[in-house]
C-alpha cells in the first residue's frame, strides 16, 4: 500500500493544508475494481482540494473518499472536489464512505455551496455508511472503523489489503476501541494537537507514541499538530520522534510518501 500525505495541517493553519491522505492499494496483490485505480482519499477539508488537484489532475483517478467526521477541516472540501470532477468530465461512479449519516451530510454541504450542482453531475455518487464491528470494501481494500474520543463523533479507520494495513485516526485521542482497531498495522497515522500537553478532544504526540507501541504498529506518522506548536517546538518534536527506538515515528511534510 502506498500512502501520500497531501495535507498534514490542523483546521486553521496558514501554511499547511488540512490533513488529507491518499492511500493506494497495490493492484498486484488485490486487483482494483474494473477501471479503478485502487485509491481512497482520507478526509477532504476546506484547504485539501488544491493539494489533491496538483497531484492527481485526472478527474477519473480517485475511487473513493473516507470522511472521519463532519467538521469543516475534514469535509468542507467536498463541494470543490466534486464540482471540479464534474467540470473536468468525470464519468466513473464515486464512492463516499463514512459513519452513519454520511449520505445526508455530504449532499447537504454540496447543496449549500452549489445549490443545483448535484443534479448536473454526469457521474454517479454512491454512499457507504460503515458501523463499528462491520467490514466494508472500497478501492480494493477492506474498511473497519472505531470511535475516537473527539468532541464530535469521529471514526478512526483501518484499511487492509492482504497482509498490509493502515490506520487513520481522524480527530480525537485514542480509545480502547481504536487500540483494538490499530493492532498490528504497518502504519498508524494519528492526529496529535500538542507534543505532551493533554487537551480535551485531541491526542498528543507522546500519547500517540504510546498508542502505536501498544498496538505494535510498524510505524507512526503524526499529523494535525497545532500550528504554533509545530512551528515553535519543531526541533523538540522531531528529536522526540527520532528517539523512539521500537518503531519508526515521524511527522510528515505535505507531499511525503510512505510505503507499507
Ligand atoms: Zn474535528
Amino acid at each position: 500500500m502506498k500512502v501520500k500525505f497531501l495535507g498534514v495541517g490542523e483546521a486553521f493553519d496558514e501554511t499547511l493544508p488540512n490533513t488529507s491522505i491518499l492511500v493506494r492499494s497495490d493492484a498486484q496483490t488485490t486487483p482494483a475494481e474494473a477501471g479503478g485505480s485502487g485509491s481512497i482519499l482520507l478526509d477532504c477539508g476546506f484547504t485539501a482540494p488544491p493539494q489533491f488537484w496538483k497531484n492527481f489532475p485526472d478527474p477519473d483517478f480517485l475511487d473513493a473518499l473516507w470522511i472521519s467526521h463532519f467538521h469543516g477541516d475534514h469535509f468542507f472540501g467536498i463541494p470543490a472536489l466534486l464540482t471540479r470532477f464534474w467540470e473536468s468530465g468525470r464519468r466513473r461512479p464515486f464512492l463516499i464512505a463514512g459513519q452513519e449519516g454520511v449520505e445526508e451530510a455530504v449532499p447537504a454541504v454540496v447543496r449549500l455551496a452549489y445549490p443545483s450542482i448535484l443534479e448536473k453531475f454526469a457521474f454517479e455518487l454512491r454512499f457507504l455508511a460503515v458501523r463499528p464491528g462491520e467490514t466494508a470494501r472500497a478501492a480494493g481494500m477492506s474498511l473497519r472503523c472505531a470511535q475516537t474520543g473527539h468532541s464530535q463523533k469521529d471514526m478512526a479507520l483501518r484499511l487492509d489489503e492482504g497482509d498490509k494495513s493502515v490506520f487513520y485516526s481522524g480527530d480525537g485521542p485514542p480509545t480502547d476501541a481504536t487500540l483494538d482497531l490499530a493492532r498490528g498495522c504497518g502504519l498508524v497515522v494519528h492526529e496529535a494537537f500538542r507534543l505532551d500537553r493533554e487537551i480535551g478532544g485531541h491526542g498528543n504526540i507522546a500519547g500517540c507514541v504510546d498508542f502505536a507501541r501498544k498496538a505494535r504498529a510498524g510505524a507512526l506518522a503524526v499529523v494535525h499538530v497545532q500550528r504554533d506548536e509545530r512551528r515553535q517546538r519543531q526541533r523538540e518534536i522531531r528529536d522526540f520522534l527520532g528517539s523512539v527506538r521500537d518503531l519508526r515515528a515521524f511527522m510528515p511534510e505535505p507531499g511525503e510518501e510512505f510505503e507499507v
